[in-house]
């Protein structure tokens, strides 16, 4: 039982249920908010627009040119939009892209946000930005960063692709297991993740199986929901740490990488996170935590090889070296030997050891 600790809620009003996207003009108007711009990816925007068109008066427009680690040029183009139709807050409706545009012109502008979030990325519920300027990436972590008003309707998250579906499962499922070993962690967080990894390893194959379920869409909305006040709540180490110099030196995709390297990273933890791996366990169902993370993958058809996504053999001692330059705090010291195999087996997608 961790007997210290210092125990912080983020505050963000949360509204849960299928149909609930029906709620957002009473949201709005709960908020004193009279007109909203609508975000999203140029793939949803037929859905930004139909939501717009819900609103009635009380919208400004859609904007639909959200893009993956949110270019500050767009944040711009958005912001000059806003002004032009007299926006007095933003609806955020898709993944983290989304999200991280609407979080980037409230950081600018303080703006109210409604998040309405598609995936199970989790940003939703964070007050971090992480986003790209002359393709350098940079995160910051303020309160104005995080939507106020979070609304979860399990019909936005039917469309998802089984492939998006399986990968944004285990990037949530990630916030979660590293929030459980996580130098500032505290009992209610640890609850909260292993609540939310039971909830994926419940879930995930039943989607995958069947994808307009429902009531297993449902219970991996809530466990999107729950390893997103992970994320928020508690520091992250190694295996998010790899998968940053994995995206941000090697290119490599964000969800998938996040997929491929959970099984390996949880594995090198096991030995000195006695405690999160009970929970981990427990939660999976399985006698062994980085095992049990990759037989979900392996059973869902998310990806398992870091080869299948163009990462070189001989890249790994340059991404062993990127990793060790700046250290940081993991519950194992990180060992040049044992990350080089780590990389090694995620590479050739073997079992995790
Ligand atoms: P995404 O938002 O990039 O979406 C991927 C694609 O899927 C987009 O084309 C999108 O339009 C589409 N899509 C989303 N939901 C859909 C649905 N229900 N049906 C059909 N298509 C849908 O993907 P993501 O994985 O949610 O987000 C990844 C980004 O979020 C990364 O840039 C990552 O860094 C960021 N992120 C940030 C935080 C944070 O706390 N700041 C947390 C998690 C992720």
């Amino acid at each position: 039982m961790q007997t210290h600790f210092i125990y912080e809620t983020l505050p963000a009003r949360v509204i849960f249920g299928e149909g609930k996207l029906d709620s957002l003009g009473e949201e709005l108007e709960r908020a004193g908010l009279k007109k909203a711009l609508v975000l999203s990816t140029p793939h949803q925007a037929d859905w930004a627009h139909e939501i717009a068109t819900s609103l009635g008066t009380l919208s400004a427009g859609v904007f639909s040119q959200a893009a993956m680690h949110t270019p500050v040029t767009v944040t711009e183009d958005a912001i000059n939009f806003l002004n032009k139709v007299g926006a007095d807050c933003v609806v955020e409706l898709g993944g983290g892209s989304t999200i991280g545009l609407g979080k980037a012109i409230a950081l600018r502008t303080g703006l109210p946000q409604i998040a309405v979030p598609t995936t199970y990325a989790g940003s939703e519920m964070t007050p971090i930005l992480g986003q790209t300027e002359n393709g350098v990436k940079t995160t910051q972590k303020k309160p104005v960063i995080q939507p106020g008003t979070v609304i979860y309707d399990v019909n936005l998250t039917l469309t998802l692709p089984p492939a998006l579906t399986a990968t944004s499962g285990l990037n949530a499922m990630a916030h979660a297991v590293e929030a459980l070993y996580a130098q500032d962690r505290n009992p209610i967080i640890s609850l909260v993740a292993e609540e939310g990894i039971r909830a994926f390893a419940e879930s995930l194959p039943a989607v995958i199986a069947a994808p307009n379920d429902k009531s297993a869409r449902t219970k991996a909305q809530y466990g999107g929901w729950l390893c997103g006040i992970c994320l928020g709540s508690a520091g992250m180490a190694l295996h998010h740490k790899l998968c940053h110099v994995l995206g941000g030196s090697f290119d490599l995709p964000h969800s998938e990488t996040h997929a491929i390297m959970l099984p390996h990273t949880a594995a090198y933890n096991e030995p000195a996170a006695a405690e999160a791996m009970d929970a981990v366990r427990r939660a999976l169902g399985n006698a062994n935590a980085g095992q049990g993370l990759w037989e979900l993958a392996k059973s869902i058809n998310a990806p398992l090889a870091l080869k299948d996504l163009g990462f070189k053999e001989t890249d790994i001692e340059k991404a062993t070296e990127i990793a060790l330059k700046n250290p940081y705090w993991n519950p194992r010291p990180l060992e040049a030997e044992g990350l080089r195999a780590l990389l090694r087996r995620a590479w050739a997608g073997d079992t995790p050891q």
